[in-house]
């Protein structure tokens, strides 16, 4: 096991976040804010204490995974609570791997008929996408191996605990990269940008 990301540069990077998401949905009445269970929890609560517009928060628990390979079937195991219709909703996971999760999320949520979705995930895997997910607020991109802390569980659903992420595998590149920012990315019509 070796870190891959400290819990310094974890928090350094949810402030970053949060400031662009403060940014953005600056003027807003309230975000809807959904995090996925159970990986999403301590991203989405870290980020939640940091955006200074009124938020609510709420759940989605999903599986979606066994062992260390994606199974390809979600199952909703408890839905949102509130009513999202015509709502600004960002949703927060933790890891976007193959991408399925998140798509199927994002397409159980459309039904719902939400004002505007954003995403918002603390890692991407990008080498492993199968299914097209655009993230708008992403943390860090890592490399193919699996990895554990801050939320995400490993192998024997023990270290979620631990504040900064580790890998549980190596692999020949163990890069970890942060998106370059973007541009800012307003909500709402006629807002300065
Ligand atoms: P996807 O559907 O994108 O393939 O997988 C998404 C879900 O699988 C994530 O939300 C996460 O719960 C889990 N997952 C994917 N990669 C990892 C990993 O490296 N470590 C852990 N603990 N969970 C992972
Ligand atoms: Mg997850």
């Amino acid at each position: 096991m070796r870190e891959l990301i400290s819990a310094e540069r974890i928090q350094q990077r949810v402030d970053e976040l949060a400031a662009e998401i403060n940014d953005d949905f600056a003027g807003i009445d309230l975000l809807l804010m959904i995090i996925i269970l159970r990986g999403g929890s301590f991203f989405g609560t870290d980020l939640a204490k940091r955006l200074t517009m009124p938020v609510r928060l709420d759940y989605i628990r999903v599986t979606s995974y066994a062992g260390t390979e994606s199974t390809g079937v979600v199952s909703m195991v408890s839905d949102v609570k509130t009513d999202i219709r015509n709502r600004p909703v960002l949703v927060v996971d933790d890891i976007v791997d193959t991408g399925f999760t998140m798509q199927w999320i994002l397409r159980f949520l459309e039904l719902k008929h939400p004002g505007l979705v954003r995403v918002a995930a603390l890692l991407d895997k990008p080498s492993r996408r199968e299914f097209d997910v655009h993230i708008d607020y992403l943390g860090f991109t890592i490399p193919n191996v699996f990895v554990a802390g801050y939320g995400l569980d490993g192998l024997d659903d023990t270290m979620a605990n631990i504040p900064r992420v580790v890998a549980l595998e190596e692999a020949d590149e163990m890069h970890v990269s942060v998106p370059p920012r973007r541009a800012r990315l307003p909500i709402l019509p006629g807002v300065k940008s």
